[in-house]
């Protein structure tokens, strides 16, 4: 049986597919390796851009989301700033007409709701299914799996979700290692957050604190070793180490709480698309956590391929020039979130003194020009087009 869309991976961004699909009259199959009702990555908080908040309403998903107490905290303040040197900068809600710049969900808690979304609308996903391999002929994609009867599986279009594109033939994908691990850990204050959130470059990397619920979500980028230090340090001493990188910006910190660390890379597709396949979210590329941008576009390449395979006859999925329409219309996006966080960690994240001038500089002009700043507000509010 030749499917029309054949989707690998039921994450956030697998399912945010599916969902838009849903509105079509297609033969879609969604597979996943975990079991029902389990989520893949529970401990992990995601930040979800006001553009991101549009999509999950499109597609029935924020209604629900939003109704669990606590589930989605808003983000009204981002708070800007760099140690060591001059210039900070304040975005902020109120000054794009906006309830919220953003919101931290939990990767579980989302994950429901996309897992209930889907049932409701009558598209079982298969759980279970581990992909072992998708390869393809110019008819259609194939897609493998270890253990079970029920594949090979044959689509039209095989839409890889899988979080690292890892199965799928010729699909080339660039690392970069930055050499850094991303310490997180949920912390507490003295004074609630009011939904401020705060981003300070450190000669060592940068620290974000996003509110979520009761507390703060850490992300603290620092050297492998640092961060063992860092991780085995007592309480008072990580929070006191906490404390004295964020200056008087913040502190008044009391509690820690879940210290983890991963290792961060870039790893990009340029080409997103093989034969009869396309990858997207973290398997076509994963960026570096500073600027929250990562699950953003994934969620906006699920939404826009959705809509391409909608505008697409069936005959016609997953051939050459609808892979490439896709694609093109990406390309801006994607190369744009790329740049934007690889230089936000690679010229706000040195330890060079001169740069501090200019970095100051920089906050400074967005602090202080409106224009600049609704540019830069908008840009990660919906992403670059
Ligand atoms: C280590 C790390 C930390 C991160 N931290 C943050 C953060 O703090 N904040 C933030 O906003 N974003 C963060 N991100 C990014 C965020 O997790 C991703 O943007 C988001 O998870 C992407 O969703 P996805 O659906 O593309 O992939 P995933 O969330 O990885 O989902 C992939 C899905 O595919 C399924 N799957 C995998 N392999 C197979 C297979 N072979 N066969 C069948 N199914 C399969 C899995 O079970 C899973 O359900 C982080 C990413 C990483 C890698």
């Amino acid at each position: 049986m030749l499917h029309d869309v054949a989707i690998v991976g039921a994450g956030p961004v697998g399912a945010t597919l599916a969902l838009v699909l849903a509105d079509g009259d297609l033969d879609v199959v969604v597979l996943d390796a975990r079991p029902a009702g389990e989520s893949l990555r529970g401990d992990r908080s995601l930040a979800l851009s006001h553009g991101a908040r549009l999509i999950l309403e499109r597609i029935g998903v924020w209604a629900p989301l939003a109704a669990v107490a606590g589930a989605a905290t808003p983000i009204v303040e981002i708070d800007v700033s760099q140690a060591g040197g001059f210039g900070a900068a304040t975005l902020a809600a109120a000054d794009e007409g906006l309830p919220a710049l953003g919101y931290v969900v939990s990767y579980r808690v989302l994950q429901r709701a996309l897992d209930d979304a889907l049932a409701r609308r009558g598209l079982p996903v298969r759980h279970g299914v581990s992909v072992s391999g998708v390869t393809a002929t110019p008819a259609c994609a194939r897609v493998d799996c270890a253990d079970t009867t029920a594949l090979p599986l044959l689509a039209r279009l095989a839409a890889i979700a899988d979080g690292s594109g890892a199965a799928v033939e010729g699909l080339v994908r660039h690392r970069h290692d930055y050499r850094q691990v991303a310490l997180v850990a949920r912390v507490w204050r003295a004074n609630p957050h009011r939904g401020r959130a705060y981003e300070r470059f450190t000669p060592q990397g940068p620290v974000a604190l996003l509110p979520e619920g009761d507390h703060y979500s850490l992300v603290w980028t620092a050297t492998p070793e640092r961060a063992q230090a860092l991780l085995e340090a007592s309480d008072a001493a990580f929070l006191a180490t906490l404390a004295a990188h964020f200056g008087t910006r913040t502190g008044g910190f009391t509690r820690v709480a879940d210290r983890r660390s991963f290792p961060l890379a870039l790893e990009f597709a340029r080409q997103p698309s093989a034969l009869r396949c396309v990858a997207l979210g973290n398997a076509a590329q994963t960026l570096h956590p500073v600027a929250g941008q990562g699950f953003n576009v994934g969620l906006r390449d699920a939404y826009e391929l959705g809509q391409v395979i909608l505008d697409t006859p069936r005959d016609a999925l997953g051939d050459r020039p609808m892979l490439e329409r896709y694609v093109r219309g990406r390309r801006a996006d994607r190369f744009g979130g790329v740049a934007f966080t690889h230089g936000l960690v690679t010229i706000f994240g040195n330890d060079v003194p001169l740069a501090r001038w200019p970095r100051g500089l920089a906050l400074t002009l967005l602090d202080v020009l409106p224009p600049a700043r609704r540019l830069f507000t908008r840009a990660m509010l919906f992403g670059l087009h």
